[in-house]
């Protein structure tokens, strides 16, 4: 892939977040893309036909980004790639990386439900792992996602074993009508066995439009 190739989806940029997508001051950079189809998706634009996205660059997202570099550099922040699914242009992430070098802290949200290459990639430029690993049981992910969690888990263990726990947040959501609290606990325990350390419980809150289980 060219250098300069326009391949990142981008749906928006947020600026001047914290507390919320990794350390310090982030810029969010969503794109479009996912492969799954969560029930209660909040960022359905990011993978739903008819969206608008702009393609860029490494170097205009790197422009874009830097005008924020005092605050990156003196809070630890930098940019947090979201979507959608992240890791789907993780060549991108490290083509940017290149670009921006080590001063700032490069965060992927995922769920790394994507090819192992995809992973092996981000490895080597991305320093925060946010995971989104819904529910460790796969008939409950079936159910929420539309898809299987073999390869979300298998990813999940190479990224524990290569960039350590300490870069790795795992969110364990309670999400209601799908799983219970002690299916989120048994997610826990399992993730915990696998060598995960950080782990983000929280409940879904519930939109009146969103479907009911089947
Ligand atoms: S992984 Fe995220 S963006 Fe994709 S469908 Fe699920 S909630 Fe939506």
């Amino acid at each position: 892939m060219a250098n300069d190739a326009a391949d990142y989806p981008l749906v928006a940029l947020l600026r001047h977040r914290m507390g919320v997508d990794g350390a310090g001051v982030t810029t969010l950079a969503a794109s479009f893309g996912c492969p799954l189809r969560c029930r209660m998706c909040l960022n359905p634009q990011c993978w739903r036909e008819g969206t608008r996205y702009t393609r860029v660059t490494a170097r205009q997202l790197y422009d874009m980004a830097r005008v924020d570099d005092l605050y990156f550099q003196a809070t630890g922040g930098g940019v947090t790639f979201g979507g959608g699914e992240s890791l789907l242009h993780a060549d991108f992430i490290r083509r940017f990386r290149a670009l921006c070098g080590g001063a700032w802290r490069l965060t992927a949200e995922t769920s790394l439900n994507v090819p192992p290459e995809r992973v092996r990639t981000a490895l080597e430029c991305v320093d925060e792992f946010i995971v989104d690993i819904k529910d460790t049981d796969p008939d409950i992910y079936r159910r929420y996602t539309g898809a299987d969690n073999a390869r979300a888990l298998d990813n999940l263990a190479a990224v524990l074993a290569a960039a350590g726990p300490e870069r790795v947040l795992v969110r364990v959501p309670l999400i209601p009508g799908y799983n219970t609290e002690a299916d989120a606990e048994r997610s826990a325990g399992r993730l915990r066995a696998m060598g995960a350390t950080r782990l983000d419980r929280f409940t879904y809150r519930v939109m009146p439009e969103w479907p009911a289980r089947e």
